[in-house]
């Protein structure tokens, strides 16, 4: 399966990708995980990338379409692929499409998901990822047991330096302008569906699986 999970930042996009990935037996691209991992080794592209991230600016689409490309010419992408977080404009779209017709790999499905946007600055704000294993936890929807420790490796929670609520304000923005014109995008090309993103994580897993069941 080729699927897109499109929805604003903390809308659950990356909780949800890695359960739907493994169901499929799909990779889960995530270009920002991607990118944080170029930042952490100080690579250059992570170089370039950082003070965009930082800001909660979208990096150029000429450095994430060609780094989108090479993840697909990777063996496990032959299987399919969930993009998480990509793509995030109009140009990144065309190119994906350009990309993916030259394979004569067509998009399955885009599942949008939808949460009211003050809910989404309190997840953002109170979001902590394991600096080990990158479990995701909240302060308070999803605490660990022991303060600042990752219930399954032990390691460090951190916050994401775009996780700070003027960052978060300004990545919402960036969403409204930038990325929110892809939902018309492919629902003209009739492949987006809707999922309400509210309520526990199991139950919007389940409204996923729900639409997914549709294209097996
Ligand atoms: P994310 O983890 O998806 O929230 O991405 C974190 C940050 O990485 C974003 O705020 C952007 O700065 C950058 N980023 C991730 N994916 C993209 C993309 N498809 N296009 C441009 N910038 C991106």
């Amino acid at each position: 399966m080729r699927i897109i999970l499109l929805g604003p930042p903390g809308a659950g996009k990356g909780t949800q990708a890695v359960q739907i990935a493994e169901t499929a037996g799909i990779p889960h691209i995530s270009t920002g995980d991607i990118l944080r991992a170029n930042v952490k080794a100080g690579t250059e592209l992570g170089q370039r990338a950082k003070g965009y991230m930082d800001a909660g600016d979208l990096v150029p689409d000429e450095v994430i379409i060609g780094m989108v490309g090479d993840r697909l010419d990777e063996d496990d992408a032959k299987a399919g692929f969930l993009f998480d977080g990509f793509p995030r404009t109009v140009p990144q779209a065309e190119a994906l499409e350009r990309l993916l017709a030259e394979r004569q790999e067509p998009l399955d499905v885009v599942l949008r998901l939808a949460v009211p946007q003050d809910e989404v600055v309190r997840r953002l704000t109170g979001r902590r990822t394991c600096a080990g294993c990158g479990r995701i936890f909240h302060l308070v929807f999803d605490p660990p047991a022991e303060e600042g420790r990752c219930d399954d490796c032990g390691g460090e929670l951190t916050q994401r330096d775009d996780d700070t609520e003027d960052v978060v304000l300004n990545r919402l923005e960036v969403y409204r302008t930038q990325t929110e014109p892809l939902e018309n995008f492919y629902w003209e090309r009739g492949l987006l569906r809707d999922v309400e993103a509210v309520g526990d994580v199991e139950e919007v897993q389940e409204r996923i699986q729900a639409i997914l069941r549709n294209f097996r």
